[in-house]
């Protein structure tokens, strides 16, 4: 089956940055772009270009690329789409994430219900796992959501590695067997996040080379244009030629 592969910027930080990204990628073949406009952050500091990057969505859309970005309140998914809309965007090409660390299952519930209530039915949510390891409490993300009426079929699920004892200079530690577990439970595909688990370049090849054999149904991968300039996660951010001979390997795998 045709891997879901998601690639962009760990935050959208200027339009030149988000659509050099979009273009390249998409001549490369990827139909996903990542392009935070919210960022939960360790300490204070840039926090995203918020509603403003909403213009750089639009134009995403517009290349019929998928626009993905994080949610972090629930009412950001109405200003998002309202804005995108103003700008000329296809709304029907948006993706929305709830990440690990949006750990309130009631604000879980009031983003889906949001997107239930003001996005098109085309419109997916990938529900990242929370930071410390619990089967139990990661299932429990998805029968939240699940329990305010949100589809089964509009969710995606994400794997970004556990913040316990990850190995010798890895961000997080992956659990597949857990991963498998919840795919296998819920019924629901499961992409894996090398860029959060690895945290360096060599580390996110390194963790997507050893799960293409694992069955899992994509990734989503950190890609800017000049990593080492990047406002977030500098160090863990694939180059575009970088992330073209991953993007290879990966489709290759497949066939
Ligand atoms: C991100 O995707 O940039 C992010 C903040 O990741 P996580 O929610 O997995 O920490
Ligand atoms: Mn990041």
């Amino acid at each position: 089956m045709k891997k879901i592969i998601i690639a962009g910027p760990c935050s959208a930080e200027t339009e030149s940055q988000i659509l050099e990204t979009a273009i390249k990628l998409k001549q490369i073949g990827v139909k996903i772009i990542r392009a935070s406009l919210f960022k939960p952050r360790t300490n204070p500091g840039f926090e995203g270009v918020g509603l403003k990057g909403c213009l750089w969505l639009a134009k995403i859309t517009k290349m019929n690329l998928i626009a993905a970005t994080e949610i972090l309140l629930p009412q950001q998914v109405k200003k998002v789409i309202e804005k995108i809309k103003k700008e000329g965007g296809k709304i029907n090409n948006l993706l929305f994430w709830i990440g690990a660390r949006n750990q309130n299952h009631l604000i879980q519930k009031q983003i889906a219900k949001n997107i239930l209530k003001y996005a098109p039915s085309s419109v997916k949510l990938l529900i990242k796992n929370q930071p410390w390891p619990d089967e139990k409490h990661w299932l429990g993300i998805v029968n939240h959501i699940l329990s305010v009426g949100f589809p089964k079929n509009r969710l995606i699920l994400c794997h970004r590695g556990f913040a316990d004892n990850p190995p010798p200079s890895f961000r997080n530690r992956p659990d597949y067997q857990m991963a498998k577990n919840l795919k296998k439970t819920t019924q629901i595909p499961l992409v894996i996040d090398p860029s959060h688990i690895g945290g360096t370049k060599d580390n996110v090849i390194k963790v997507i080379k050893e799960t293409i054999p694992l069955d899992f149904n994509g990734y989503i991968i950190e890609v800017h244009p000049t990593p080492e300039k990047a406002k977030t996660d500098a160090k863990q951010q694939l180059s575009i030629e970088e992330f073209r001979k991953i993007f290879m390997i990966i489709n290759h795998e497949e066939k």
